[in-house]
C-alpha cells in the first residue's frame, strides 16, 4: 500500500506530532480558551470532540455542529488546524463542510465495519488526513480491516491513534495498552503513522508522562493528548485531562533516544517485559479471587483451610513441570510457596469477615 504523509503545511517532522485539545468542546469559550493556552505553548494541532459516543443515553453526548463554527474561529484565532471525531455520514458532511483539517475515527466506531464502510464511502475524493483508532476490542485484523476500507476509499494520508483495549478485568490502566498489537501492526505497515493516546490509555493524569514516554521508547509517530483549560471542570473525562501548562511540562520532559535498531529492539523487548509483567499481575489476582471463593466454601462447610496432602502434591508437581519448561525447580517452589502463603492469608481474610 502507498500511504502520504498526513503531515499538514507548516508542521514539523520531527517526533512527537502533537495532537491535544479538550475531549469534548463544551462551550465557545472554553473552546477559545483552550485553544489559545495551547496554541502559545505551541501546539500545532486542536482536538475536540463534537459528538460524543457515550455508553448509556442521557450523559452529555456533545454539542454537535455549533461546537463546529467554535472550533474554525479557533482556527482563525490561532492558526492551529483542526481535528474532530466521525462516527456517521451526517458527522463527515458536517466537519467537512464547516472546513476541519483532519478526522479520526473512534474506538467504537472502529469496530464495526458497516460504520467503517459508510464513512469510507462519504469520504471518497477528500484529501484530508484520517486518523483510525484502535477498536475497543484488542482484534488487529478488525483495525486492519477498516485501514483497507479507507484505502479503498481513495484515502491516502492514513495516520492510526492507539488508545489501547477495553477491559473489564482492574488495572492501573483505563484501557489496557498491549502493546504488541501496535506494534505488529507497524511491523506489517512500516510506513503508516501511530500516534498514542495516553490520555485514553490510562485515564488518569499522572500515568500520560509515562505512557508517553514509552510510546516515544517504541518509536511511535506522534501523541494526542487531552487538554483542558479547566480540567476539574471538564463534561467528559476529567480525571485524564490536564491542562496546556502540564501539557508543556510533559513534552519538554519526553526524551527522544536515538532511533538505532539495537535501543529500539531493546525497547520492544522491555515492553514485552511490562506486558508480560502485567498479564503475570492479572492472572495472580485471578488466582487469588479462585482461592477467596475457596475459603468461602471451606466456611460453608466447616473445613479447616490448610489440606497439606493437597499443598504438597501442588508443591511438586508444579516444579517437576516449572523444569520441565526450563526453569529451576527451587525457583518454581519458592513463587509458589509465596502464592500459597498470599492464598491462606486471604482465606484467612474471608473467614475473619464471614464468621457469624
Ligand atoms: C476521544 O478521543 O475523546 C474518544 C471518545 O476516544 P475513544 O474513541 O478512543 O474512546
Ligand atoms: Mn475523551
Amino acid at each position: 500500500m502507498n500511504f502520504e504523509s498526513i503531515l499538514l503545511p507548516g508542521i514539523d517532522e520531527k517526533r512527537p506530532l502533537v495532537i491535544a485539545g479538550p475531549c469534548s468542546a463544551e462551550t465557545e469559550e472554553q473552546v477559545m480558551t483552550t485553544a489559545k493556552e495551547l496554541a502559545a505553548n505551541g501546539v500545532k494541532i486542536y482536538r475536540a470532540g463534537v459528538w460524543k459516543p457515550r455508553t448509556k443515553p442521557g450523559g452529555f453526548e456533545g454539542v454537535g455542529s455549533p461546537a463546529l463554527k467554535w472550533m474554525m474561529q479557533a482556527e482563525k484565532e490561532t492558526g492551529m488546524y483542526m481535528a474532530t471525531e466521525v462516527a456517521t455520514e451526517r458527522h463527515v458532511y458536517e466537519a467537512l463542510k464547516y472546513g476541519i483539517d483532519m478526522l479520526w475515527i473512534g474506538a467504537r466506531t472502529a469496530a464495526n465495519p458497516f460504520a467503517v464502510q459508510e464513512i469510507a464511502d462519504t469520504l471518497k475524493g477528500v484529501d484530508i488526513p484520517i486518523l483510525i483508532k484502535n477498536p475497543v476490542n484488542p482484534d488487529l485484523e478488525l483495525w486492519i480491516g477498516a485501514i483497507e476500507r479507507l484505502y479503498n476509499a481513495g484515502i491516502k494520508k492514513l495516520g492510526l491513534i492507539h488508545r489501547g483495549f477495553s477491559t473489564t478485568d482492574k488495572t492501573i490502566y483505563r484501557n489496557l495498552p498491549q502493546w504488541h498489537i501496535p506494534i505488529e501492526l507497524k511491523r506489517r505497515f512500516p510506513t503508516l503513522p501511530i500516534i498514542c493516546d495516553p490520555s485514553h490509555i490510562g485515564g488518569r493524569r499522572d500515568l500520560i508522562q509515562t505512557i508517553s514516554q514509552q510510546a516515544m521508547d517504541l518509536n511511535f509517530y506522534g501523541l494526542i493528548i487531552e487538554s483542558h483549560c479547566s480540567p476539574d471542570e471538564a463534561w467528559s473525562d476529567k480525571d485524564q485531562q490536564i491542562t496546556p501548562a502540564k501539557l508543556r511540562d510533559i513534552l519538554e520532559a519526553i526524551v527522544i533516544r536515538d532511533t538505532v535498531q539495537t535501543t529500539e529492539d531493546l525497547s520492544v523487548l522491555r515492553s514485552q517485559i511490562d506486558e508480560l509483567d502485567n498479564e503475570l499481575l492479572q492472572l495472580l489476582a485471578k488466582r487469588m479471587r479462585v482461592s477467596r471463593e475457596i475459603g468461602h466454601y471451606k466456611l460453608e462447610h466447616d473445613m479447616p483451610i490448610l489440606q497439606t496432602q493437597r499443598y504438597d502434591h501442588i508443591l511438586n508437581d508444579r516444579a517437576a513441570q516449572g523444569e520441565r519448561m526450563d526453569m529451576s525447580g527451587d525457583f518454581v517452589k519458592q513463587v509458589l510457596e509465596a502464592i500459597h502463603s498470599e492464598s491462606v492469608r486471604q482465606q484467612f481474610e474471608v473467614m475473619e469477615k464471614n464468621k457469624k
